[in-house]
């Protein structure tokens, strides 16, 4: 395959060519979760968005280390700097160790990626596995001046970086205004000023997630994590940081101010963010009663689902739109997801089925070039299914005979059908799989049929069974057991 990959850098606002810094190498870093609560249709938009481009970069031949973090300490409610860690709120509430709950958790959201097929990342780092990573960067920052401790606790001092470097830089934010929009809030006396976030909070006697530090017995602060891991696996500088839109500020912000107050250079080199989904134009959210976990979208178990949802249907949805637009979730749209997958998967049925002849009367030269351009365009997935779809229609007319396919382009439409539908998109045919389900159990029944019909030594109807089955290629084998079956 050969690419050459566009794409839009959220730091420099434009779309750029991707150029490694040690090709064939690439280091991809991306949020992952913070494992408090089941996962989400909100988990299932960067989760697809980032394994399309995973899976895109090893198709074009790189070799990728993919790094995505499990958040299971120092996330605060409101993601803000007090109140308490929204894991230990769910081990106070359910009586668990918070431990069980991020793991019972992580676990949840492991099963659910594997029904989406999303790939499990290189590695899968956890913030309360690297205190110590933390803590060193955080003396860092100390030391270089951008940083000031108050009360046990160590803050990031904004003011002092913007005076050196940039803050704001990639979500535009103008500190100027930010400081005559923002007034001290309560609980956060010790900051010099309300937009210094934490760097390391000194927990309260009732906090259960503690560590030792030289500063107090605490907790490392929500951003500080992102930093500490991503140098500790992929360097000081890397090529791609990923993640929702929603973690721009102050998340990446901060994690940017972080890293650059440590190394005295920025991070990543390109930052990737994936739009929102909205449910029926609404913003997804616990208060608003429109929150759906991807268990109650796959067994339809939600007051605003009509049916339930197969895991390859919303992964069908989520690549339907480009990753920089938004994307709403309704009913209708869903159904429709689920008939383009369908229309899809028999396709690809089809074509496997389908007979060569001596010449072509179809044209498949530019199909991977075409195919290739669209990925290459900033991962434009939707052309990449509109594409896939003209194919289909193509498909059906070889099948009908109004075409003809030579055996030589057969073997070419197969590979980069293949190549796109199953490693690029990664969609996964489960309507082949669930209709050998239902052959089964229709089998079932009939040869029960067939057994009573022998049982009744009806041998007009037994046999007229088997000679039937037998002209479509299912063949049935009788023995002292019972009769078997299989397709020829
Ligand atoms: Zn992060």
């Amino acid at each position: 395959m050969d690419s050459k990959l566009i794409l839009y850098n959220t730091l420099t606002r434009r779309k750029q060519e991707f150029e490694p810094l040690h090709p064939p190498f690439v280091g991809l870093y991306v949020c992952g979760p913070t494992v408090y609560g089941d996962p989400h249709l909100g988990h299932a938009r960067p989760a697809i968005t980032f394994d399309l481009l995973f899976r895109y970069l090893r198709a074009a031949g790189y070799k990728v280390r993919y790094v995505r973090n499990i958040t299971d300490v120092g996330h605060l409610e409101n993601d803000a700097d007090s109140g308490e860690d929204k894991i230990a709120k769910k081990a106070r509430l359910e009586e668990l160790e918070p431990m069980e709950v991020a793991q019972y958790y992580t676990n949840r959201y492991h099963d659910a990626m594997q029904r989406l097929n999303v790939l499990p990342p290189s590695i899968e780092p956890h913030a309360s596995g690297h205190i110590i990573e933390q803590i060193a960067m955080i003396q860092k920052i100390l030391d270089h001046g951008f940083a000031y401790i108050s009360n046990g606790s160590v803050y990031f001092d904004v003011e002092a970086y913007n005076k050196k470097y940039h803050y704001g830089k990639l979500s535009g934010r103008v500190l100027d205004e930010m400081m005559s929009h923002t007034r001290t809030l309560d609980g956060q006396e010790d900051k010099r000023n309300p937009f210094d976030f934490a760097l390391w909070k000194k927990a309260a006697p009732e906090h259960i997630m503690r560590w030792p530090s030289p500063w107090s017995d605490g907790f490392p602060g929500w951003h500080m994590e992102c930093s500490a891991m991503s140098t500790r696996y992929l360097g000081e500088t890397f090529d791609i940081h990923g993640g929702g839109m929603d973690l721009m500020f102050p998340h990446h912000e901060c994690e940017i101010a972080q890293s650059t107050a440590a190394c005295g250079h920025d991070s990543a080199r390109y930052w990737m963010h994936n739009n929102m989904i909205t449910i029926n134009e609404q913003k997804m959210g616990k208060s608003l009663g429109n929150f759906i976990t991807l268990e109650e979208l796959m067994t339809g178990n939600h007051k605003l689902l009509a049916q339930p949802y197969s895991p390859m249907t919303i992964r069908f949805f989520v690549l339907q739109a480009h990753y920089r637009s938004t994307l709403d979730f309704s009913n209708d749209a869903l159904q429709a997801a689920e008939k383009g997958y369908e229309r899809l998967m028999k396709g690809v049925s089809t074509l496997n089925k389908l007979q060569s002849s001596a010449t072509s009367s179809i044209d498949i030269s530019g199909l991977e070039t075409r195919l290739t351009a669209a990925m290459d365009d900033d991962l434009n997935s939707p052309i990449v299914i509109s594409e896939l779809f003209e194919c289909v229609r193509m498909i059906n007319q070889i099948h009908d005979g109004k075409q003809t396919i030579s055996d030589e382009d057969l073997t070419e439409l197969k590979r980069v059908i293949h190549l796109f539908v199953f490693d690029i998109l990664g969609l996964r045919d489960d309507l082949q799989n669930d209709n050998s389900e239902l052959l089964s159990s229709v089998m079932d029944i009939v040869l029960r049929i067939r057994q009573d019909a022998k049982q009744a030594k009806d041998w007009t109807t037994s046999d007229k069974i088997r000679n039937e089955l037998s002209a479509i290629g299912i063949k049935v084998k009788d023995s002292k057991e019972g009769s078997d079956w299989e397709c020829e």
